[in-house]
């Protein structure tokens, strides 16, 4: 069959969960034997989100093919097991610097070049591009942003000629909204979502569908108002209510018939019912451990809890995977010391130091390191996290107490971490870093070989700094070693202790492939070697009360 099209967008406020919508959509068509991907389209100018600082738009999430890209699509990898690529993010930037390059080309042959038709143009081209591999039976688009805003309406405007050209059945618009209580009037209240619907009719775009956020269940009088007047069908109202977790969004769709009258306006024929069971199976996990533990997240960006995001999803997939709840204390390291170290990671079951870049926070997770390394706390260091375990050792075992990544210390006398080689001419910012997947060999025998259950594995990569190897010896000789290595440059990729009960240190991201139905095994191990912590230490779990669908969090 050839490729339809769902395109999402959203109105009121943001945040109200598109990409989780989309993801949730996207598995349920998926769990009814269609082969879908989703792509997103943010407004903004950057030509990927790969140069904003994570307080921007969180965390940077990176393809197997090395796109540096919205988190949205970390959810849609979660949720539908699939992996996306460079394809599947599309910014205002990159539209406009392929409309400039091919102006300066001359392909324009003359012609003023401008926002209808020819940005218009390259969007929808893009917007068609995945649905024309034929890998893909549904290619949902989400827009970024909210309706009404200057910079999303080139890709309303697209999305409008798009509902135009392409036959009834092959597209359908969902528009996500929020419908808020108000506390003093006991209400909910459908004015915004009525508003934001006309801006979007304003531009053209009738929605087929409208999902409307809400803290409270929509009766079905409200409904019937808000379909009403926004011009939708009865019954193309649904409500998203505050789910006790994200992935329970896609049962309760269900519950709601999105993915039905979804399957219905695309006159998808002889359409199974989802078969969610293993998704199931891990919400059950979820929902009732039987152990906790306690973590600690030691980041500088920890006040904004998107920018770990793939980290702490990571944890809730190796959480349910162990039963076990794994409660994650972010501990800034800006302000972590070797004289408060105790207080603040005193009763940890395990310790993650996580990947960063420049100099802020860099000493206080040297110190988180030492914490865990000398007291036989579980440790794991992700990219930067792992650099710095090998700053300690360096310092604190080899005896070099100048020892630094050139990242902040290019003088030192031992840059136990440097730059490759590739990267000391590169002075441009943007998508130069080692980027995307990479293979990796892990050494017989070793922790991480027995973690993953083999020895050849791939990884995706974000960092322009590595272990220098002219220092190999001496680690290797001291205790630390090297246990995963790249195999074409031998490049080292992982870093163990194997007197310590549990010491890894990864200079790749493996939170960016953990998936519910596909957990990442060191984080299912590292939560393993947490509860073994604690339950040596004699600590009680610490539970919370059973949790319940709907009960909002
Ligand atoms: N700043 C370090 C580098 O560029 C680590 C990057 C990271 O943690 N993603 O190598």
């Amino acid at each position: 069959m050839a490729a339809k099209f769902i395109f999402v967008t959203g109105g009121v406020a943001s945040s109200l969960g598109k990409g989780i919508i989309a993801a949730s959509l996207a598995k349920l068509l998926q769990a009814r034997g269609l082969r879908v991907t989703i792509q997103k389209f943010d407004p903004y100018i950057n030509i990927d989100p790969g140069t904003l600082n994570p307080y921007e738009h969180g965390e940077c999430y990176v393809t197997d093919d090395g796109a540096e890209t919205d988190l949205d699509l970390g959810h849609y990898e979660r949720f539908l097991g699939v992996r996306t690529s460079k394809a599947n993010n599309v910014t205002t930037g990159k539209i406009y610097h392929t409309v400039i390059t091919k102006e300066r080309e001359g392909a324009y042959l003359g012609k003023t070049v401008q926002i209808v038709p020819h940005i218009t143009d390259e969007i929808k081209r893009r917007m068609l591009l995945l649905g024309k591999t034929g890998e893909y039976d549904i290619v949902i688009t989400e827009i970024g942003g909210t309706v009404g805003d200057m910079e999303s309406q080139p890709f309303v405007e697209a999305v409008r000629q798009l509902q135009w050209e392409l036959p009834e059945e092959d597209c359908v618009s969902i528009h996500l909204t929020l419908v808020p209580y108000l506390k003093a009037a006991k209400e909910l209240k459908t004015k915004p979502t009525q508003h934001s619907v006309q801006l979007l009719q304003q531009s053209g775009v009738q929605p087929d569908i409208i999902v409307c956020r809400t803290e409270y269940h929509l009766g079905a009088d409200l409904r019937r108002k808000v379909a009403l007047f926004c011009n939708v069908k009865p019954g193309h109202v649904i409500e998203s209510i505050d789910a006790w977790s994200i992935y329970q969004v896609p049962l309760n769709m269900h519950e709601e018939h999105l993915d039905e009258l979804v399957v219905r306006h695309l006159r998808i024929e002889n359409f199974a019912q989802p078969d969610l069971t293993n998704w199931r199976r891990f919400l059950g996990r979820l929902q009732s451990p039987k152990a906790s533990v306690d973590i600690a997240l030691v980041g500088k960006y920890v006040e904004l809890q998107d920018a770990y995001k793939s980290i702490l999803e990571s944890f809730i997939h190796a959480g349910a995977a162990n039963e076990c709840e794994v409660h994650v204390h972010t501990v800034h390291s800006e302000y972590l010391d070797d004289g408060n170290a105790e207080e603040k990671l005193g009763g940890m079951d395990g310790i993650l130091v996580a990947p960063g870049f420049g100099e802020r926070g860099l000493e206080g997770k040297i110190v988180a390191v030492r914490y865990a390394r000398t007291r036989g706390i579980p440790f794991f260091g992700i990219c930067l996290g792992m650099q710095m375990a090998v700053v300690e050792f360096a310092r604190d075992v080899l005896g070099y107490a100048d020892a630094a990544s050139t990242e902040v210390n290019p003088k030192s006398e031992h840059p136990v971490i440097d730059l490759m080689e590739d990267q000391k001419s590169t002075t441009i910012k943007g998508g130069t870093m080692r980027l995307g997947a990479f293979a990796c060999k892990l050494e017989k025998g070793s922790l991480a070989e027995k973690i993953y259950g083999t020895e050849m594995i791939s990884e995706r990569h974000r960092h322009r700094y590595e272990f220098n190897s002219e220092f190999l010896d001496l680690f290797q000789n001291a205790g630390m070693k090297a246990t995963g290595r790249n195999p074409e440059t031998g490049l080292v990729e992982v870093v163990e202790l194997p007197g310590h009960p549990f010491f890894i240190g990864v200079q790749f991201h493996p939170e960016y492939k953990s998936t519910p139905e596909n957990p990442q095994p060191i984080f299912c191990a590292f939560v393993k070697a947490a509860m073994d912590k604690r339950a040596e230490s004699g600590k009680k779990a610490k539970m919370r009360p059973e949790k319940e669908s709907g009960s909002g969090e």
